[in-house]
């Protein structure tokens, strides 16, 4: 059994909303990871079992380790397809907000997802929610949306609906949101939940391996290059690597090749705090990645200085410079958090 996380008002009011809906939008975050996907397609399948139409719309591009995922094909790229995402967005009955905590996370959708006169829903683990939508379904202490898309179906008495397809969804982004079971997935209930997806007859080896053992060659090489020139802060217990334009372009860098370096140098015994710094291929600036382990917030020195956020051992932001001035800035906020960061500290 699992506890009763979602206020049974907000299932109540979502039921009825259902109820009376055709046209339903699914839109996630920018730059889509598993639990962006997965959350979005694992509630996909299951209204679809109801007889709605769904339409899956994201920002942009997501990697090519999600794409065996069952519906992933027909997600439509608002980059892509603007006209026709703008259509349905504005026609549509209900717009489910996946994996996202403000408007500015879904870039260039924004403008049409607040100018839209669907009802609109948020469902998300992001501290902080921003108002823009009539039912907010907010759990940070839960570790993947994917995981609350499970809870919410379950609560409206749709176990019995959710198909294999759905469940591999739902299952994947429960995986990537908590590095495979290795962070995040204290809660007891991660695992009542796996079982129930696995008598769904999902197979979560094949899925493993799927997601995390389908590397290009060139990707290893870059991790190798990336890690050899890894700076370490040892009073800092912290680590920082970081990739160029000029870098990726001699490693045929695609988008996705550095997803979950930053997680490496946590490998390192006492690195608690580690940094990834990759310059931007479309716009001139350096997108930032951090990762901590324990309590150090790097959300809060996401925020402080780098204008992003995120969660407590998980969080980004963006500069606006060149890598050296992003260093320097990194470097900084060592300074700055050195008291939450030294060993005695
Ligand atoms: P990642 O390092 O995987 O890109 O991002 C990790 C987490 O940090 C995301 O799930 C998101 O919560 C947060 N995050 C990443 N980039 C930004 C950003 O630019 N602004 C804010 N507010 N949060 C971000
Ligand atoms: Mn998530």
């Amino acid at each position: 059994m699992l506890t009763k996380v979602i206020e049974q008002a907000k299932i109540d009011h979502f039921t009825k909303w259902l109820n009376r809906a055709e046209k339903i939008v699914i839109v996630t975050h920018v730059s889509p990871d598993g639990d962006a996907i997965g959350s979005s397609l694992g509630l996909k399948h299951y209204l679809n079992t109801l007889g709605k139409t769904v339409q899956v719309i994201v920002p942009n591009g997501f990697p090519d380790f999600l794409k065996w995922m069952p519906g992933s094909k027909e997600v439509i790229q608002y980059d892509w397809r603007k006209e026709q995402a703008n259509r349905l967005i504005a026609k549509a009955d209900i717009i489910c907000c996946l994996d996202f905590n403000g408007l500015n996370r879904i870039d260039a959708m924004s403008g049409a997802v607040k100018a839209s006169r669907a009802k609109k829903i948020l469902i998300d683990h992001h501290l902080h929610p921003e108002e823009f939508c009539q039912i907010v379904i907010s759990h940070p202490q839960i570790s993947s949306t994917s995981e609350l898309v499970f809870r919410i179906i379950c609560r409206m008495g749709g176990f019995g609906d959710i198909t294999k397809e759905g469940a591999e969804c739902i299952y994947t982004g429960m995986m990537t949101d908590t590095g495979g079971f290795t962070f995040n997935s204290n809660n007891r209930e991660i695992y009542f939940i796996i079982s129930e997806l696995l008598s769904k007859g999902i197979d979560k080896d094949a899925i493993y391996r799927k997601v995390y053992n389908t590397y290009s060659e060139s990707r290893l090489r870059l991790m190798g290059y990336v890690l050899s020139n890894m700076k370490t802060y040892p009073e800092y217990r912290a680590a920082l690597i970081s990739l160029t334009k000029d870098e990726q372009g001699q490693f045929n860098y695609v988008r996705g090749d550095s997803e979950g370096f930053v997680n490496i140098p946590l490998s390192i015994k006492n690195v608690i705090f580690s940094c990834f710094l990759r310059e931007d291929t479309e716009r001139p600036m350096i997108k930032i990645s951090l990762r901590s382990v324990g309590d150090f917030p790097c959300n809060s020195l996401a925020a402080e200085f780098f204008g992003g956020g995120g969660h407590l051992n998980a969080s980004g932001g963006e500069f606006y410079g060149n890598m050296e001035e992003a260093v320097k800035r990194f470097e900084e906020a060592l300074e700055k958090y050195k008291p939450l960061l030294s060993a005695k500290g």
